[in-house]
């Protein structure tokens, strides 16, 4: 069900070497980038017009209007199950406290008696934040892009999550009950390219946004890959991913349903086991098997995600070598399950969320911890951050010097000037000083 591989023995190779060597997806984004771009050009040219036709095409359901209407979001809060309506209201307040305690403030440095630099920190007019919902539906994305979305500020907020056939082209009922819980009422009936390609180009029913967050399929991250420039997007968040580090003392049922959790979303997930233990690959290999038999998506996705290049058991020499392939891989999700858990953590240094022990598994994280689940995957963790108050700011720097502190400064800049070869940008301070460089 998943393949071993066996680093055991000879010292790990370095860097690339030791990644080359580790379970990865041939997940292409430049492939799918040429899927994604005439999608994005028609939506660019005819709009909402081509955002139906392409729903029609892959969603199966032809809409007669984008734009999802206020009545069906109030509608959706009214018929939400109330355990979930409780489940979402907790999971809202935990990623809330969490959020806030992100906010930035704005910091002023004197440089020089004279000369400030301030940092303020402004969220973008307007985002559009991509709700997932082909294979899975996910209301708990919509909290984690909006929560942070809302804790910074941003003023206009619009989500896109795919037409669902069995709703009438809606999005998915919980979908649409998450937004109204939130307050955000724009939402649009859109899925994958086409959904990123409204958001960046605007149409008739949708002005164009700033900013595009949010996890998706190949395509999602294909299209936020080839409209980036014009819109800003988050770290690419795509099919998901867990890494496990293990020794002897991890329970293999826990880390058996842990690998099948994540296996659950997607054909192309991936889940990694990383061991110094054949007790536990082999008791692990046997919970998989036990455990895949008894629940559901198997067929589809969890099979072929478990069989997949991209899952596997590695086993390690020890635990230190353990430590260099989870931060070679730099996981999505990264669960550490040993005797000295909180440790280990702390040396880890790329994977976009860590779960420390056994009590913390990547499931709570996806719903109710409190951190955000729209992560880093395909080893994006190495240079970027999960969503978060950040994703959504920008830090302009507001720069105040009197005459005194120019003056005093300019023998510098013009030195610096000459160096590069602009005596225009040296001149530019003379001309304030009667064409001369101040004395010092
Ligand atoms: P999705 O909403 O991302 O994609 C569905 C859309 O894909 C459809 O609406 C359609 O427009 C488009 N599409 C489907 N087939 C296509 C094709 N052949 N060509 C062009 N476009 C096509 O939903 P999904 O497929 O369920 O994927 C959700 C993904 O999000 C999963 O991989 C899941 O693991 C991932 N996810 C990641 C995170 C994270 O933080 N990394 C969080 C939640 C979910």
């Amino acid at each position: 069900m998943i393949s071993r591989i066996d680093l055991r023995g000879d010292a790990l190779p370095e860097g690339g070497a030791l990644r080359d060597l580790l379970p990865r997806a041939e997940f292409d984004v430049e492939a799918a980038l040429e899927t994604v771009r005439p999608i994005c050009e028609d939506v660019r040219h005819r709009g909402s017009a081509a955002v139906i036709d392409w729903g029609e095409k892959f969603d199966g359901v032809r809409l007669e209007s984008v734009r999802v209407p206020a009545a069906a979001l109030a509608r959706a809060l009214d018929e939400l199950d109330p355990a979930v309506r409780a489940a979402l209201d907790e999971s809202i307040r935990r990623a809330r406290l969490v959020h806030r305690a992100q906010r930035r403030t704005t910091h002023t440095t004197q440089v020089v008696p004279g000369g400030t630099v301030t940092e303020k920190w402004v969220p973008v007019d307007r985002v559009g934040l991509y709700v997932p919902g082909g294979r899975a539906v996910y209301p708990s994305s919509v909290v984690m892009n909006v929560v942070p979305a809302q804790e910074a500020g941003v003023p206009g907020l619009a989500v896109a999550s795919p037409p669902q056939r069995e709703f009438g082209g809606l999005p998915h009922p919980t979908i649409l009950a998450a937004c109204a819980l939130l307050g955000v009422d724009e939402v649009y009936a859109a899925g994958g390219a086409q959904a990123v390609a409204m958001f960046a180009y605007g149409t008739d029913d949708c002005l164009p946004v700033d900013l595009v967050t949010g996890p998706g399929n190949i395509y999602v991250a294909a299209a936020k890959r080839l409209l980036k420039g014009r819109i800003g997007i988050d770290a690419e968040a795509g099919p998901t991913e867990i890494a496990i580090l293990a020794d002897a003392t991890a329970d293999p049922v826990h880390v058996a349903a842990d690998l099948i959790s994540q296996a659950e979303h997607d054909p192309m997930a991936a889940a990694v086991l990383v061991t110094d233990s054949e007790e536990l690959a082999a008791a692990t290999e046997a919970e998989l098997v036990t455990q895949v038999a008894a629940t559901k998506h198997v067929e589809e996705r969890i099979e072929p995600a478990l069989a997949g290049r991209q899952s596997a058991i590695v086993l390690v020499n020890d635990l230190e070598d353990g430590l260099t392939v989870v931060n070679a891989y730099a996981a999505e999700h990264l669960e550490i399950q040993t005797a000295d858990a909180a440790a280990l953590a702390d040396r880890v240094r790329n994977a976009g969320a860590v779960f420390v022990g056994p009590w913390s598994p990547v499931s709570l994280g996806d719903y109710c911890a409190g951190s955000n689940h729209v992560l880093p995957t395909g080893g994006c963790a190495c240079h970027s951050s999960g969503l978060s108050v950040q994703s959504f700011l920008r830090g302009i720097h507001i720069v105040d010097y009197t005459r005194d502190a120019l003056a005093e400064v300019t023998h510098h800049v013009v030195a610096l000037a000459e160096a590069e070869d602009l005596p225009a940008h040296g001149a530019a301070l003379k001309a304030r000083f009667g064409w001369k460089v101040p004395q010092q």
